[in-house]
């Protein structure tokens, strides 16, 4: 019994489903075009697919379980299950406008033509905000829909913001705001979902890792207390006596989003030879 998982083929979803599955100890080889693989120590097969198809495929239960953008998910509209946010292929559904014009918000679209690949999320956005406007659905270059007079505007996935900006055009509203996610098919065996269960296990363990440092540092004891309040670690920090008297090593673990602040704060409290290290796994 085999848990079949739907990845992109190639792309922007590619690398980082690949690198999760090998954080979580699962290879895949995966030959040059080649459609399947099987993993060589997990009971995993996976299917390289474009991505626009995998929320079709999971729902139809062709692969149990896949890799996918948000974006493509809601788009797509089939029913199947999130089972985890992934924390990559981070990226917003966005409108975009010549950089002149003077957009105020939502209702700046009424009347006008919008150029994008996503016209059901588009048509939402539309409806929520009680605005009439055409949809031209095209399936790539987007941004260049305006300058040849296509559409007035456009509504398409921006990172940082440079394609729009070398087209003359700029950012607005946001629409959705979209990362890679693992879904599952609706209906799974109880075997399947045993599968999956340790799997998840695995990308949470490689998540939570992810979010935080280990760290070490070596702390005056008669600071001690008020460093050691700053460190909560997993249970409590690890404290263990220096060579030299008067002295601690102090360990913990930090979250990635309070780092630099707490960095600073264990400075001005006397702390000394600080080091940070990556986590592989983390397992509370
Ligand atoms: P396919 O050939 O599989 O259909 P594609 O060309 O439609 O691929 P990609 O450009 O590889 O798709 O993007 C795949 C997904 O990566 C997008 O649906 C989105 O979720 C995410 N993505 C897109 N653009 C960005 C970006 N600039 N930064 C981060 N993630 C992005
Ligand atoms: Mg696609």
């Amino acid at each position: 019994m085999k848990l079949k998982i739907a990845i992109q083929k190639s792309g922007r979803l590619y690398e980082d489903s690949i690198k999760l599955l090998k954080d979580c100890g699962i290879d895949v080889r995966n030959g040059m075009n080649k459609l399947k693989a099987e993993a060589e120590n997990f009971p995993l097969e996976v299917f390289f697919l474009r991505d626009d198809d995998i929320p079709q495929y999971v729902a139809d239960k062709v692969a149990d379980i896949g890799i996918v953008g948000e974006n493509v998910l809601y788009e797509k509209q089939k029913s199947v299950t999130v089972v985890e946010k992934l924390g990559f292929s981070k990226c917003r559904l966005a409108v975009g406008v010549g950089k002149d014009e003077n957009y105020t918000g939502a209702q700046y679209l009424q009347g006008k033509t919008i150029a994008t690949s996503y016209p059901v999320l588009v048509r939402k956005f539309l409806d929520d905000n009680n605005i009439n406007a055409e949809i031209h659905e095209i399936s790539g270059s987007v941004e260049i829909a305006p300058g040849i007079g296509l559409s007035d505007a456009i509504v398409d996935l921006v990172s940082s913001g440079s394609t729009l900006f070398m087209n003359g055009l700029k950012e607005t509203e946001t629409i959705l705001k979209s990362e890679a996610v693992l879904v599952r098919n609706n209906e799974l065996s109880e075997e399947k979902l045993a599968i999956l269960s340790s799997l998840v296990f695995r990308m949470q363990a490689v998540k939570k890792a992810k979010n935080n440092k280990y760290i070490l540092l070596n702390a005056p004891n008669e600071r001690l207390q008020e460093i050691i309040a700053l460190l909560p670690g997993m249970k409590s920090p690890t404290v263990l006596p220096l060579a030299e008297s008067g002295w601690s090593s102090v360990h913990s673990v930090l979250n990635e989003n309070d780092f630099w602040n707490i960095i600073e704060q264990l400075k001005e409290r006397g702390a000394q030879g600080i080091l940070v290290i990556p986590i592989e796994k983390m397992i509370v």
